[in-house]
């Protein structure tokens, strides 16, 4: 699977629910007593529906009495009150784009957007609203402390990026145009999750090369075909080992032109909608709007940076994808080139898989029989304990969104620290990606912080606990489980701006990726890998392979990497009139990496990145720099559970969240300022002397 993945949407419609359960302002009654808060999953789309006025109606009455009132404004007076307006309304927010994103009854899904939307016009409006800011930029800061100082700022600077500075004429536009932007948004989204492809094959001989596990589970129908989705636990097995060429050929095509034509022409609104939006706030494009509150800067630094890393990959990316073509010839003899769906594209290619057990002895098919998704689970859950001192416990006292769905409550020294959900099944009309979604945003005192991972790893057609599991799944297992650690470690500040979510969005693929370390480390594996079937825990000698061969395909992965990161930031450095969207992702895209993208393929349609992520998924990149100096003091202390540097982490990089610029989170971490140099040399390591099995 792709390296890094989404956290969905735009930050500042993470938030997290509302019920008529529970009262929607629960903040106003002085009783600073941390909640749980249980949610109403079984709500109907009308109850939703008749909730949301009633919330966005209350919020806005509060607001106009806030501003009204609160004058000299103060800490006690004003911020904190308008702190609890903002909370209530992200909790609406959240809760809608959550239920968009997974609840199993259309009618839930489409209140779920009208409920987020309505929590991002308020939001929009909010941040427009001069009242609001002139009572802000009124606080007397030199009296109160840092991270309230550092809130404050945070949100003129947001309110100032929105045109809370301008003639209200402008500012009306301007709100205009961040309501319709957030549609265009959810639309592209609701596209992706709705138009899901499928192809068609013939009978058993169409499956060859494919694990037990999976043909069991496709059985033919009673013309003989067989369906096969482009959701992953098909997309990924059939790329990864189906044997004939052409199987590959058309999943791929298949998957390449999923949401398409439908969202060519969303994304082109969208790009001309946020162009329009970035002149009217005085800056040449998007990009350099999306990029100035980040760690980069500018579009200009983010060049710099991608070509940096381009020219550290170049090198190895072509002479792996030569090896991988000699490879090809010994099936091929007369193959010219190498097709997307014969190399890795998202996860393990076909012929990458073949080389990494034909010459590092490393069968990922072998692999899958020790990963069954239960059992990763459980593992996972002991490694947090002994990392981090969490006790993770089931909690299947209530009812869920969907039965195939698992709660658990996280406790750290005795104490709630938050609670969490795992919707890992596919189902028709869910998120079709891997994320962490915010389902509730912790604040100290008042409510804790609740997160899902809403991931497809799990083949919905055999019992869950036992359903085996891709290596590349268990690792974005990890990778998203880095965000929900997070998510529940940052959500105890004490201010809505300085929560997890307002840390600089190019850092928040860190602390994912560097989780992804442990699901690499042969001794986290060989504790929990283990079949089932046989009893057998995992070989060894299968780990050492494993790990030896990890830099196989790296410089490959990463030039890729950066060619999709070029494209994002091309789309939206621009004036985008009049481009055509799939020929520049072709263009950009050819001048990175030699394994052409076909014409009829428009991967721009899906690739939900370009809503949340706009011009920055060089974010996966960047916070890889960085999350390999994160992970430096482990390997110094020649254990990646070395539980002082474990709890010196999370004390130091998790906890604050948005407290403090990501930078100097990192310093305090690690003694000095961050570098390259762990990253380069990574980059640089060659695979382990080939050994055969
Ligand atoms: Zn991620």
């Amino acid at each position: 699977m792709i390296p890094s993945l989404p956290r969905p949407l735009d930050r500042s419609k993470r938030g997290a629910a509302c019920s008529s359960a529970e009262p929607v302002v629960p903040t106003t009654d002085g009783t600073e007593r941390a909640s749980l808060g249980r949610f109403p999953w079984s709500l109907t789309a009308d109850e939703l529906r008749r909730t949301t006025p009633e919330v966005v109606g209350g919020a806005q009455a509060v607001l106009d009495a806030l501003v009204r009132s609160a004058n000299p404004p103060t800490l006690e007076n004003f911020l904190r009150p308008l702190d609890r307006i903002l909370l209530d309304v992200r909790n609406l927010g959240n809760h809608g784009s959550f239920l968009f994103a997974v609840h199993p009854d259309e009618a839930a899904r489409t209140a779920g957007r009208e409920a987020s939307e309505a929590a991002d016009r308020f939001l929009n409006g909010f941040r427009v609203d001069d009242r609001v800011y002139r009572a802000l930029r009124a606080l007397d800061l030199g009296i109160v402390d840092p991270t309230t100082r550092f809130a404050v700022e945070r949100m003129l600077r947001e309110m100032r990026r929105s045109g809370a500075e301008k003639d209200p004429e402008s500012r009306t536009q301007l709100l205009a145009l961040n309501n319709l932007i957030d549609r265009i948004c959810n639309q592209y989204n609701e596209n992706i999750a709705r138009l899901d492809r499928s192809i068609e094959v013939d009978g058993l001989p169409a499956l060859a090369g494919l694990p037990p596990d999976f043909v069991k589970a496709h059985p033919a129908d009673a013309h003989g075909k067989i369906r096969i989705t482009t959701k992953y636990p098909d997309f990924q097995p059939v790329m990864a080992y189906a044997d004939d060429a052409e199987v590959r050929r058309r999943l791929l095509a298949a998957f390449m032109n999923r949401a398409h034509p439908e969202n060519v022409s969303v994304l082109d609104q969208l790009l001309r909608e946020r162009y329009t939006l970035a002149r009217s706030l005085d800056y040449p494009t998007y990009a350099a709007f999306a990029l100035e509150d980040k760690m980069m800067g500018d579009p200009a630094a983010a060049r710099v940076f991608l070509e940096r890393v381009a020219q550290g990959v170049r090198e190895p990316a072509v002479l792996h994808l030569s090896r991988v073509l000699a490879r090809k010839r010994r099936d091929e003899p007369t193959a010219s080139r190498l097709e997307l769906w014969d190399a890795s594209f998202f996860g393990e290619g076909y012929y990458d898989g073949k080389m990494r057990t034909e010459e590092y002895g490393v069968d990922t098919k072998r692999l899958r029989a020790y990963l069954p998704y239960g059992t990763v689970r459980d593992g996972l859950f002991a490694l947090c304990e002994e990392l981090f001192g969490l006790r993770v416990q089931r909690d299947t006292s209530g009812p869920l969104w969907h039965p195939t769905v698992e709660a658990y409550d996280v406790t750290h020294d005795g104490e709630r620290l938050g609670r969490f959900y795992l919707d890992l099944v596919p189902r028709e009309g869910k998120y079709n990606h891997a994320a962490c979604f915010t389902v509730r945003e912790g604040i100290r005192g008042l409510q804790l912080p609740q997160a899902s991972l809403v991931c497809n790893f799990v083949d919905p057609s055999v019992p869950a606990d036992t359903a085996r599991m891709q290596y590349s799944d268990v690792v974005t297992f990890f990778h998203e489980f880095g965000h929900l650690l997070h998510a529940l470690f940052s959500g105890h500040g004490p201010w809505v701006y300085t929560g997890g979510s307002f840390v600089e969005w190019d850092f928040i693929e860190a602390p994912s990726q560097l989780f992804e370390e442990w699901a690499r480390d042969p001794a986290t594996l060989a504790r929990f890998a283990r079949d089932p079937d046989t009893g057998e825990t995992i070989p060894k000698e299968l780990l050492e392979r494993l790990k030896g061969s990890e830099a196989f395909g790296r410089g490959s992965r990463w030039l890729r990497q950066s060619a999709l990161a070029a494209i994002s930031l091309e789309f939206y450095d621009r004036d985008p009139t009049g481009v055509d969207t799939s020929a520049l992702f072709r263009e950009v895209y050819d001048r990175y990496f030699p394994t052409p993208i076909e014409p009829e393929y428009h991967p721009q349609s899906a690739w939900g990145h370009l809503t949340g992520y706009s011009a920055f998924y060089y974010t996966y990149i960047w916070s890889l720099v960085i999350a390999r100096d994160l992970l430096k003091p482990f390997l110094e202390k020649g254990s990646l559970t070395d539980k002082e540097t474990a709890a010196r982490y999370a004390r130091e990089i998790l906890a604050p969240g948005g407290q403090r610029p990501a930078a100097d989170l990192v310093r305090a971490y690690l003694g000095r300022e961050f570098n390259f140099d762990a990253f380069e040399a990574w980059l640089k390591a060659e695979p382990a002397p080939i050994r055969a099995p």
